[in-house]
């Protein structure tokens, strides 16, 4: 069973759109259970016709789901914005304590020998107490001592990382946007995960760096941990992130301009290495790539998506 999981501050970027349509081939070719859940989490940037236009944007595309937003279904709501009871039962059983610590303070405790690049690790500050008692505290998780938490990745391998050195005590509940703060995406997707039944996480590689905070979590809670895939990012022909740069549309701009979606779909499934024995199917469908979809065509470097190739 499987989900995607999309945050609706804005338009979906041909990035979403493929982790979108590899998570469906990888559930749909299994005979799954698939979701659409709503990361509406933060209250600023999350609107409304966002996730309209989202939604009908991967329906364009040729998804469709079980469960979500738009069909209901059992295990709901599917916005997280209206699951606050089971974040706050789930924050209850943690051991955490409030940080008053501004983004200065922090920006200040930067660590620069992380394995990734520059990774802010949170020193422990207010571990013994907040120091300024004044200001709106988040909730802080008093990580458990733990040896590094690994994973076997399913296109990446395996991954190890030692949360304490690499990351701290991590924030579960924000401060700021009143009425109590904002959850942290790293509990309520541990929580949604599990009380949706996802057995299937594939998703942007972007987040594999969260994937051992979410398995700590899911250890504490006593909660099944998922099988993790992560798919690498899409690149331009130059070999940087695709972006606006590379003259790369959104999915609405591809609707709007009636491109044909099997266009689109073919186009992300060949920076996936989907269609490596019809490397020049110019148009296919979802559905037609279902049946012979298996994980192990995804390669563990970037895709090239030739934005020339949609029309
Ligand atoms: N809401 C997250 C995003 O849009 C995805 C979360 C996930 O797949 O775990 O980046
Ligand atoms: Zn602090």
């Amino acid at each position: 069973m499987g989900r995607f999981a999309p945050s609706p501050s804005g338009r979906l970027h041909l990035g979403n759109a493929r982790t979108a349509l590899l998570s469906w081939l990888q559930i749909r070719a299994a005979g799954g259970r698939y979701v659409m859940r709503v990361e509406d989490l933060d209250p600023q940037r999350s609107k409304a016709e966002h996730e309209q236009r989202q939604l009908a944007d991967l329906r364009w595309l040729g998804l469709d789901w079980d469960e979500g937003p738009d069909v209901g279904g059992p295990r709901g709501p599917y916005r997280q914005s209206e699951r606050h009871a089971l974040y706050v039962a789930a924050l209850e059983r943690l051991d955490t304590y409030p940080c008053t610590c501004t983004r200065r303070e922090l920006r200040a405790q930067i660590e620069v020998d992380a394995p990734h690049g520059v990774e802010p690790v949170y020193a422990g500050t207010c571990r013994e107490g907040p120091t300024h008692p004044e200001r709106p505290a988040s909730s802080r998780w008093r990580i458990p001592a733990s040896a590094p938490v690994c994973f076997v990745d399913r296109i990446l391998g395996e991954r190890c990382q030692d949360i304490a050195r690499e990351v701290g005590d991590f924030v579960l509940r924000r401060a700021d946007h009143g009425d109590g703060g904002a959850w942290a995406y790293q509990l309520a997707v541990v929580v949604d995960d599990a009380a949706m039944g996802v057995s299937e996480v594939l998703r942007g590689a972007d987040l594999l760096d969260s994937t051992p905070r979410q398995i700590l979590l899911q250890r504490s809670l006593g909660l099944a941990t998922p099988r993790y895939a992560h798919a690498p990012l899409i690149v331009g022909p130059d070999g940087d992130k695709l972006s606006k740069r590379h003259g790369a549309p959104d999915l609405s701009a591809l609707r709007e301009r009636g491109v044909d979606p099997r266009l689109v779909v073919a186009a992300l499934a060949r920076s996936a290495g989907l269609l490596g024995d019809h490397p020049g199917l110019p148009r296919c469908t979802a559905e037609e790539l279902r049946a012979s979809f298996e994980l192990s065509q995804i390669p563990r470097e970037p895709g090239v998506l030739d934005v020339s190739a949609l029309g």
